[in-house]
């Protein structure tokens, strides 16, 4: 007889498993047990369910990269147990903690599904249910004894994506999130329909799952915007300790050319600080060098983000500062893909 597959089920809070309190008029976290509760329909699912909890589940606007360590940690201790990991969150700041996840398990040969709702479960309309059941069939799915996802994805209304190509794109819609530059791994209709080419090939090695916990936040993320004086560019490129910019360029990777813009970015490179190159446009790359407006960016040696997002950018950084990579090899790696992150 075919064995059943073990799926945990990580609650970390979000709207999921929310409730209105009634003194406040607000959304608020509320228990695991009650959550299993309002879906009896779990019980039909063949496979067996296992859940841990946050102690004290959150909005996930509170998330930060203890709670990924937190998250990492339940996934390592029970690897070997299950076949399978549906990790509910909210969809806030989704994408940042499944990319960030995506870079701290290396090795994963299992899937790790992130999902969450846009209504709570107890809504008379909610998307929870859907979101929820089909991510664990996702995560039970099997082939010649194998996991079919062996990957961090992410599932929200039909679709399981990289959850490192992943952005949150709209805070009404059930369709909540996006993945413009990579198609989706899975699609649910009548029938769970798996894009076999677009997963990620297992290692062919079998290595043991390595789990990063140490992540540097020493991290910052600038916008660019016509009008962006140069004290505040001074302000960024000036924080204490700072070791990686993210800078969201225009369209293809492209900035202004003003003298003393690109020589503060310059001189910043020059004294230590890796600064990584990443469009502010959803859809699409950075090709530095494309137009003259990006020519001095790529001579100076800034990092080449190429259609990486920023959530997957912020995170990279993080993982790749925290092993304490030479800074010699930091832009080399970088730009490498290494969890399917960018083409
Ligand atoms: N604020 C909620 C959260 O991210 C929104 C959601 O779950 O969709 O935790």
């Amino acid at each position: 007889m075919k064995r059943k597959t073990k799926i945990l089920l990580i609650y970390t809070g979000g709207t999921i498993g929310m409730v209105k309190d009634y003194r406040t008029g607000s959304l608020r976290a509320f228990n695991f047990e009650e959550l299993i509760k309002n879906i009896p329909e779990l019980d039909q699912l063949d496979c067996e369910l296992k859940g841990v909890s946050f102690k004290e589940p959150i909005d996930s606007s509170n998330m930060n990269p203890k709670y990924w360590a937190l998250i990492a940690t339940i996934i390592e201790d029970n690897y070997t147990e299950h076949d399978g990991f549906v990790v509910l969150h909210g969809s806030d700041t989704m994408s940042y903690s499944a990319s960030a996840l995506s870079f701290m398990l290396e090795n994963l040969a299992k899937p790790v599904i992130f999902t969450g709702s846009q209504l709570p479960i107890g809504d008379l309309r909610t998307d929870a249910k859907e979101n929820l059941i089909t991510s664990i069939e996702i995560a039970s799915l099997q082939e010649n004894g194998q996991p079919v996802v062996q990957e961090v994805g992410l599932y929200f209304e039909y679709k399981l994506y990289r959850a490192n190509r992943t952005t949150k794109i709209n805070a009404e819609h059930f369709k909540a999130f996006a993945s413009l530059n990579h198609p989706p791994l899975v699609e649910s209709g009548v029938y769970l329909k798996v894009d076999h080419a677009n997963l990620r090939e297992p290692s062919p090695k079998k290595k043991p799952l390595k789990v990063h916990k140490n992540l540097d936040d020493n991290v910052a993320v600038l916008k660019l915007f016509p009008g962006l004086n140069q004290q505040v560019l001074r302000s960024v490129l000036g924080i204490p300790g700072l070791k990686a910019l993210i800078l969201e360029t225009y369209g293809a990777g492209n900035a202004p050319m003003d003298k003393w813009f690109l020589d503060a970015l310059e001189d910043s490179i020059s004294k230590g600080l890796h600064i990584i190159n990443v469009t502010q446009c959803s859809g699409g790359s950075v090709a530095m060098g494309h137009y003259e407006t990006s020519k001095r960016l790529g001579s100076m040696q800034v990092i080449d983000g190429k259609d990486i997002t920023t959530e997957a950018a912020i995170t990279k950084a993080m993982y790749l500062l925290g092993t304490k990579i030479s800074d010699r090899l930091f832009k080399t790696v970088f730009e490498t893909s290494l969890r399917g992150e960018m083409s």
